[in-house]
């Protein structure tokens, strides 16, 4: 029987330094790592015959190294509201979304990091669907590049809020975020960028390490433990008290400003003891408190407050001082909360393997 070849590795999943050295085992000189990586982002070739500066013999050598291509678009939802929603199926049959939202002179990005997500948080769509696998970096930037070369208007922010815990991912995360950062790639400033997490404490703390000042927001959504855990079940690893103590020591270390998400849940959290913790776990971190009226996943319990609850409990957070913003759900008539649109796909990709 035929041995089969083996899959060789995708060209976008290598950073800048990585592809340098891949290129000197090869015998190639340092810049052309600098070329490559030019034609790969800056001018979005999708194979190695469209780098048409590169000598033949060099891209008939890339070829024999490397895959290249960009993600397949499989579907496309538009909201009333402007906000997008990307399908995009990978190479080996599921697909992840990414969500465009324009707002405020902004163009934001939403990008996926893994095919559904094991952390089951309760109100979750992602958490739903269960975990299928990791993203790799140039499925990760893949997203970005394929919006990027799409639209007419700039990309202004990458949020990393999508399908998936970033930091369950974390090597290919911070291989994302050195590619999209890169001079030679797509210059993305790393305070342009934010990762959210679900408050992975050593995900934190790795985090810091990287020192790439891109933004951190960490998803709190309940101020006491009990309520934490019955939300988001990570909280039995990495209660509040742990999680404070982390977000502490990042920002010590010299990370950028933290950012809490706060969803409403209707009778869940948005009682004024909720907003006195949360304003309380506010003031010790000094960050900002992002708060998110809940918009309903079919199927689940959960139910939004009415926009006087809402309009309460943002006037107990602001009497406080803490520096809060109200970001309505977008996209609500296309599915966009997280993981919803895929979840169904993820499902169908499941049954066909077995
Ligand atoms: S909210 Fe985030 S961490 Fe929780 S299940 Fe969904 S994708 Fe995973």
């Amino acid at each position: 029987m035929k041995a089969e070849a083996p899959v060789k590795p995708h060209i976008g999943d290598l950073t800048i330094e990585e592809l340098r050295e891949a290129l000197a085992g090869l015998g190639e000189p340092g810049y052309r790592a600098d070329q490559v990586f030019g034609w790969l982002y800056k001018k979005a070739a999708d194979g190695f015959e469209a780098m048409s500066n590169l000598p033949k013999a060099f891209r008939d050598k890339l070829a024999g190294a490397f895959r290249i291509g960009p993600l397949e678009l499989f579907g496309v939802a538009r909201s009333k509201d402007g906000t997008e929603k990307r399908l995009f199926r990978l190479a080996d049959g599921p697909c992840v979304e990414t969500v465009l939202i324009p707002a405020g002179g902004r163009m934001t990005v939403c990008v996926s990091t893994q095919v559904g997500c094991r952390r089951a948080c309760a109100f979750c769509a992602s958490g739903l669907n269960g975990f299928v696998r990791n993203l790799s970096p140039s499925e990760i930037v893949g997203q970005i590049l394929a919006l990027r070369h799409a639209l007419d208007a700039p990309l202004t922010n990458i949020v990393f809020m999508g399908m998936g815990e970033p930091f369950d991912n974390f090597d290919n995360l911070a291989r994302s975020l050195r590619i999209l950062n890169a001079p030679q790639g797509l210059e993305i400033a790393a305070r342009r960028m934010t990762v959210s997490t679900a408050g992975l404490i050593p995900g934190i703390l790795r985090f810091k390490e990287l020192d790439l000042q891109v933004n951190l927001s960490i998803s709190l959504h309940a101020s006491n433990d009990e309520t934490r855990t019955a939300l988001m079940p990570v909280n039995k690893k990495y209660p509040i008290e742990k999680l404070i103590a982390a977000a502490k020591d990042y920002i010590a270390g010299g990370g950028r400003k933290i950012t809490l998400e706060y969803i409403l849940f209707r009778g869940i959290n948005d009682g004024a003891q909720d907003a006195e913790g949360l304003t309380r776990i506010a003031a010790r971190l000094r960050a900002k408190i992002n708060l998110i009226p809940y918009s309903p996943v079919h199927g689940l319990p959960f139910q939004t407050p009415s926009e006087a609850e809402i309009q309460a409990f943002l006037k107990r957070l602001e009497e406080t001082g803490v520096p809060v913003t109200l970001r309505h759900s977008k996209g609500r008539d296309i599915q966009a909360a997280c993981g919803q649109l895929a979840g169904s796909l993820i499902e169908e990709y499941r049954k066909a393997r077995k």
